[in-house]
């Protein structure tokens, strides 16, 4: 280029260079090699427009329907490239002055107003483009006939519509702000069309346009925010299927609840645990608020005072220990927008881990009880054999085969013990309950101990009140109930004591029942001793030291309780203690329908949340 180029060619370089630079600064980064030449080039031009003005500002300007150069029109704005149109019309920029000495830079600033979503200014601003000022304000007079000659009304009215004012309008802006500012839409822009041109016919294809673009841009800009909502929908929908799938595929059982304890949300394996299905039990309470003693009625309390209490510390509070940190690890607040506590989601991870690990002990018991028992039987058979030759012959070695068999019955009798406490336990050990003689299942199980009680040098008795009534019950596991009994009372009774074994109705303490005692003058339970036997595994000081496991208390009273009975005890130190097992009375054949189905043992009945939760 020359100093005697023709300035308006110099211009139209501009604008061209300019308008590619707006393209490829949105297909490309700012230092594409394409972007930087454009930007260089334009900064080149810029200078010698500069100097064909001697340094004056150089300032483009949309005017409503032309683009002006130095308040000269160059062109109609309807010819002007999209990308240089859309940023005057997206930024609401009337005109933009280029200062001496406007740097590559600064024109990469101005491209990018394109994509920028706050105010044009600011982007320049923070950009420290001193050289480019944006202007709304300024355009330049133009001449009427030279304008009507080069713009098409369409684009004339657009433009109209745009800023408010049209070329030739009479009102000061301010005016027709204020009249189009109480108006709708339509009858605005009928205002400001009739104030660009009187011709009626000419007015109404000017709405018609403008109707038809109001329409166009309606119509992209609901689709946008259409696919905007569509792809949140999307999201959401997503989410739901991977929570569900998450909930329903996870081995533990969770429970949404709210801030009240209600029950929101659970999946299957909670159902199962629970009995029932979330459309039955949702909106429930999950627990009854009267029973405190427990973690989750402590988590609902907590979560509905709505404070933010540390709710770990009030659950570690409430319960075990090992529950609370069970509950603790695994339980998630959930909270509204505001912070405000509006439920949990509490996943037992750990107590499902104890759950599963204690199923795997009970299945291992089971088994080894089993193989124990099976060589232990033959080793018994054997050395009763041989017991019997060597008593023939009189042997020497007599004596200590009588110890082996009795050490064979005490590993049986132990055996037998762990055996059913896990049956009991895993809900395995059943009854058969029948009309029994109560005064043969006394005899029979103080018979089956009387060698044990002749050898240790105890007296055994056995006393029924005549005419005891028939009991309903498993004569088998009765029997055993007091051989267990009994067995204990000579473990615990000395050289010389003596050990009774009775049944009487026991009119005056409980009716419809039958009470088989077994009443030792041993050593005694202390009183506080008295409630702890019965837990599994609690064996109590005593001066003797006896062998046993702990729980043939334990498994004793489950048997007597789940055959509808129940098991007392008196006792005092020095004295004697004193079981009373008291079985139901057998009422006849009406009532063995009602006795069946109790016949399966089954662990104590919880609320199913407490199953939940492992808390049985
Ligand atoms: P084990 O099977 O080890 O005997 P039990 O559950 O049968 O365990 O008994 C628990 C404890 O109760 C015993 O260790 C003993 O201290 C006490 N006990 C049970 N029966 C008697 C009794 N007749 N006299 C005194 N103490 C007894």
């Amino acid at each position: 280029m020359t100093e005697s180029q023709d300035p308006k060619t110099l211009w139209f370089n501009f604008l061209k260079i300019f308008t590619r630079a707006l393209v490829q600064i949105n297909l490309y980064t700012p230092d594409h090699p394409q972007v930087k030449q454009a930007l260089i080039e334009g900064e080149a031009l810029l200078v010698q427009i500069s100097d064909s003005l001697d340094g004056a500002d150089f300032s483009v300007t949309l005017d409503n329907d032309k683009l002006l150069i130095n308040s000269t029109p160059l062109l109609a704005s309807d010819k002007l490239p999209n990308s240089l149109r859309n940023l005057f019309l997206k930024s609401r920029i009337q005109t933009i002055t280029f200062s001496k000495g406007v740097s590559g830079d600064d024109l990469l600033a101005l491209c990018q107003i394109q994509a920028f979503k706050g105010e044009a200014k600011d982007l320049l601003a923070e950009r420290g483009v001193t050289k480019i000022t944006l202007s709304q304000a300024i355009y330049g007079k133009v001449d009427a006939s030279q304008a009507q000659s080069e713009v098409s009304p369409a684009a004339g009215a657009q433009a109209a519509g745009r800023t408010g004012a049209g070329p030739g309008g009479t009102e000061s802006d301010g005016n027709v702000a204020d009249k189009i500012s109480g108006q709708g839409l339509e009858t605005a822009l009928s205002t400001l069309v009739g104030r660009a041109t009187k011709d009626t016919a000419e007015q109404q294809r000017i709405m018609e346009i403008l109707t038809a673009k109001f329409r166009e841009e309606m119509v992209v800009e609901v689709k946008k925010a259409l696919e905007v909502v569509h792809r949140e929908k999307k999201k959401v929908e997503n989410d739901m299927v991977r929570a569900d799938s998450v909930m329903n595929s996870m081995a533990d059982g969770v429970v949404v609840v709210d801030k009240n304890g209600n029950i929101l949300m659970m999946n299957p394996q909670a159902e199962a645990i629970s009995g029932g299905v979330l459309a039955e039990l949702s909106g429930k309470k999950i627990v009854d608020l009267s029973q405190i003693e427990n973690q989750v009625v402590s988590l609902a309390k907590e979560i509905k005072s709505e404070s933010n209490t540390d709710i770990s510390t009030e659950i570690s509070r409430a319960g075990s220990e090992e529950l609370a940190k069970s509950v603790k690890n695994a339980t998630a607040i959930i909270q509204n927008e505001d912070g405000k506590i509006v439920g949990t989601v509490s996943i037992p991870t750990d107590a499902a881990k104890l759950k599963q690990v204690q199923k795997m002990q009970e299945e291992f018991i089971a088994t080894m009880t089993h193989e124990l028992r099976s060589p232990l039987t033959s080793i018994k058979a054997a050395l009763e054999i041989m017991s019997r030759d060597s008593a023939k012959e009189n042997g020497p070695g007599h004596g200590v085969l009588n110890t082996a068999i009795r050490n064979t019955e005490r590993l049986n009798s132990i055996i037998t013990d762990i055996l059913d406490f896990s049956k009991l336990q895993s809900g395995k050990l059943i009854f058969h309950p029948e009309n029994t003689s109560a005064e043969d299942t006394a005899k029979e199980a103080a018979e089956s101990m009387r060698a044990w009680t002749t050898s240790k040098g105890i007296n055994l008795s056995v006393r029924c009140e005549p005419g005891v009534p028939f009991v309903y019950a498993d004569r088998r596991r009765t029997v055993q109930v007091l051989i267990n009994l009994i067995s204990n009372a000579i473990k615990f009774t000395p050289q010389g004591g003596s050990i009774e074994v009775s049944a009487d109705a026991g009119k005056d303490t409980l009716d419809g029942f039958v009470f088989f005692s077994v009443k030792d003058n041993g050593c005694g339970i202390k009183k506080e001793d008295q409630g702890k036997i019965f837990e599994k595994f609690v064996q109590v000081a005593s001066g003797e030291k006896v062998g046993g496991t702990g729980l043939g208390l334990s498994i004793t009273k489950a048997m007597v309780v789940m055959q509808g009975g129940r098991l007392t005890l008196e006792s005092e130190p020095g004295r004697g203690t004193t079981f009373r097992v008291g079985m139901p009375v057998y009422r006849g054949q009406a009532e063995e329908g009602v006795f069946e189905q109790v016949t399966e043992a089954r662990p104590e009945e919880k609320p199913w949340w407490k199953k939940l939760l492992g808390m049985q």
